[in-house]
């Protein structure tokens, strides 16, 4: 059998496989930048998921499983792991950590791919007033807010792979804040027609440039990415702000059809 030969890794490939995972294992807590002594250092290893040089019986566990990448060096096949993780993920290779740790770098694949979208995407300036009001207004939730949408439309174009917790969640935000947001985009018009449906194009456009990039991309994902995608955007300013947005827009109809 042929000897793959490890590549030296450049720069900023490794820069790109760290923040990947934002610096901490993805197999346990331990930062990847260590401390001793009031001196930093390197606590993490680039871990080959599919091993370069298989043995044997290693080769047999693994036969049939997907493999990101045929070049066994390309990043897709690499990933920062600590010390521990990585010592324990190569010895003794098991069927059940491969998939575990494919499955992760296969979601911070899809995370990058999403990120390079981020900036694609425009948001009218004015949805910083939506975000500010849900984020600082004192609102009364004992008070009991009439109805004027169809608590029904979610269940209907919601499909298995949304989790009953996110379902939950967006059933909850539309509850409470359906009607608040609804108010608030009206004054917005008043102020500066168009607002509304500007920014409805603009939440649908993202839902469809998300779908298209990717058609296997189930409900739940599609969801956390609008958030992220909206957050950013908005500067961070309030992750749950967006959350209500965003289950307002699935309400609305311009996310999920
Ligand atoms: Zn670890």
């Amino acid at each position: 059998m042929k000897n793959n030969n490890r590549k030296n890794i450049s720069k900023y490939d490794e820069l790109q496989l760290f923040a990947e995972v934002d610096g901490v294992c993805p197999n346990c807590p331990t930062i990847l930048i260590g401390d001793k002594g009031g001196k930093k250092r390197k606590d993490y290893e680039i871990a080959h998921i599919y091993p370069l040089n298989p043995k044997a019986e290693e080769i047999e566990i693994l036969k049939n499983q997907e493999i990101l990448n045929s070049d066994l060096n390309h990043q897709d096949n690499l990933i920062c792991l600590c010390l521990k993780c990585h010592n324990e993920f190569d010895n003794p290779r098991t069927l059940e950590e491969y998939i575990n740790l494919l499955n992760k770098k296969k979601d911070l694949i899809r995370l990058s791919k999403e990120k390079s979208y981020w900036i694609n995407s425009n948001i009218e300036n004015e949805i910083f007033e939506i975000i500010d009001f849900l984020a600082n207004e004192d609102f009364d939730f004992n008070e009991p807010d009439i109805l004027n949408y169809n608590p029904k439309t979610i269940d209907e174009k919601t499909d298995s792979t949304i989790t009953k917790l996110t379902k939950r969640k967006i059933h909850k935000n539309v509850q409470d804040y359906f009607n608040q947001v609804k108010n608030k985009f009206r004054d917005l018009d008043s102020l500066q027609p168009g607002t509304t449906e500007t920014i409805s194009i603009q939440i649908k456009q993202h839902y469809l440039l998300l779908r298209k990039s990717d058609s296997k991309k189930n409900q739940k994902e599609i969801f956390d990415a609008m958030i992220e995608w909206l957050n950013k955007r908005t500067k961070n300013k309030s992750y749950e702000s967006s959350e209500i947005i965003i289950s307002y827009f699935i309400q609305n109809c311009e996310i999920f059809e």
